[in-house]
């Protein structure tokens, strides 16, 4: 069976990570997204609802396991037995970084290898950060968030403004 992992912070998921999702599920027996539970910045979302955004927005890709993770991604990739990183490339920008990473990943585990999908030229200017930004200034994010995770988003900020918000910390 062959399984790939696509990891991130997913603080939120975007159309351009589902294209990736859709993308990587096609190429493997099964795709685990991997949620980086501790990024070193604060997220906007916490844990459970970057899973509750995810799950509604790739309800619709059927080979798809989203599975949090703390610590090194190599060590998630022996847990999980798989070998292959999926990562996205949107520019030359994201290149450097992710060379770096792959390198010093295959450092530490020479099986494995990293594979990287070129984003979709339509999904190439929108990053979580995009999104973050405009969340936080009331403004339209219909064109960089799928549609089903729009409705879980605004549920989400709507009980955090009324003080009702989930807080598991993460
Ligand atoms: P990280 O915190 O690891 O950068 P992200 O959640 O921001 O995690 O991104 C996860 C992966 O998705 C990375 O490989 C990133 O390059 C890729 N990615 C992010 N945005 C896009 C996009 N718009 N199109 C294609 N890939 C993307």
């Amino acid at each position: 069976m062959i399984k790939y992992v696509y990891p991130g912070s997913f603080d939120p998921l975007t159309k351009g990570h589902v294209d990736i999702i859709e993308r990587g599920a096609k190429l493997a027996d099964r795709l685990i997204v991997g949620i980086l539970m501790n990024a070193t910045k604060q997220p906007m979302f916490t844990l459970k609802e970057r899973i509750r955004i995810i799950e509604a927005g790739i309800g619709h890709v059927p080979n798809v396991d989203i599975i949090p993770f703390d610590g090194l991604l190599v060590d998630f990739l022996k847990q999980q037995d798989a070998r292959t990183v999926v990562r996205g490339l949107r520019a030359v920008s994201d290149f450097e970084y992710e060379l770096q990473m792959a390198q010093a990943n295959r450092n530490l585990y020479p099986e494995m290898e990293t594979i990287f999908l070129c984003t979709n030229v339509e999904y190439s200017f929108i990053s979580s950060t995009v999104v973050k930004d405009i969340l936080r200034h009331g403004g339209d994010i219909s064109h960089l968030v799928p549609m089903e995770s729009i409705h879980i988003i605004e549920k989400i900020l709507g009980g955090k403004e009324n003080g009702s918000g989930s807080a598991d910390g993460n």
